[in-house]
């Protein structure tokens, strides 16, 4: 009876001690579309391990001994959605944050300001009135679908909020961010790359958007159904406002981890600061 009773304990302490470690160490999964938006967290890594799923690059590892994914989604908010689904299921991430460059829609916006999103939307998720002729303000956004898992349903919501905790480490890592403005605010996800500024200035005045890109409210709208805390974050890259380009072909730094004064001077390189932030934020988040 005795050794009964010391076997399942010992099974119970064994299994509680698994399911702790396995919980502990838990990445957080940063995400960005294109290879100029993660190379350099990828360099970055201790102990890189690269899985290539479905032709998804996933690259985990260590940054100042937390471990991370280092996710390339590819662009787009299809190729998002596939790298969130199969990235939560592969790595099973504590958290996600999706981070990369974004066009300005406010016009307060230059290159190198940050947007923390504290909500994101669908931009392409618009009805119109049925009306000849066409009146082009009248569009509205229509909310999308998430499946909320206590209830069972599918809901509908406009805006995909960022999770609170990840909300506040990302203000606190960006407290003495000194490239530019940081601001909380909207994220407009779109399948497209809008140019002209009546346009940028109509969806900033109606719906409230600070930036545009191609990846975070799908990423969210994932997120949110699968439970996993998520926060988007974005550099401005583009402003079609104000006549700033995004530059690809800008020189890329040799070392994006020191002499951020220098390296605006330099030339264009936002990417690479947002992908710095992205390792403080998870760093930070892992605590
Ligand atoms: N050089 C790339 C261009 C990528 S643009 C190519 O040849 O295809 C699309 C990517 O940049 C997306 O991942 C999107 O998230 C981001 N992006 C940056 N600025 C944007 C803007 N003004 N509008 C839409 N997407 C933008």
């Amino acid at each position: 009876m005795e050794k009964i009773f010391l076997l399942i304990t010992t099974i119970i302490f064994f299994a509680c001690q698994h399911s702790t470690t396995q919980a502990a160490a838990r990445p957080i999964m940063i995400q960005g579309a294109m290879g100029v938006e993660t190379e350099e967290m990828i360099a970055a890594l201790e102990n890189p391990h690269e899985k290539i799923i479905h032709g998804r690059r996933f690259v985990s590892g260590t940054y100042k001994n937390v471990p991370v994914v280092i996710s390339v989604t590819a662009i787009g908010p299809v190729n998002a959605t596939v790298a969130t689904v199969l990235g939560i299921e592969n790595f099973k991430p504590a958290a996600i944050i999706n981070q990369g460059t974004a066009g300005a829609h406010d016009p307060a916006l230059h290159q190198f300001d940050m947007v923390i999103g504290e909500k994101s939307f669908h931009l392409d998720a618009r009805v119109t009135e049925k009306e000849y002729p066409a009146i082009f303000s009248h569009t509205k956004l229509v909310g999308t679908y998430f499946c909320d898992s206590a209830k069972k349903t599918f809901e509908s919501t406009i805006d995909y909020p960022a999770d609170e905790k990840l909300l506040a480490v990302a203000r606190e890592v960006l407290k003495d961010y000194k490239l530019g403005k940081v601001v909380e605010g909207k994220i407009a996800t779109g399948q497209g790359w809008n140019r002209q500024a009546e346009l940028i200035n109509f969806f900033h005045e109606k719906f409230g958007s600070n930036c545009e890109e191609m990846e975070t409210a799908a990423v969210a709208q994932v997120c949110k159904s699968f439970d996993v805390p998520f926060l988007g974050f974005r550099v401005i890259s583009n402003s079609e406002l104000h006549d700033e380009t995004f530059d690809s072909n800008a020189p890329e730094f040799e070392n994006f981890f020191s002499g951020e004064e220098q390296q605006k001077n330099s030339g264009i390189n936002t990417s690479g600061i947002c992908q710095k932030y992205a390792l403080e934020i998870a760093v930070k988040a892992f605590q």
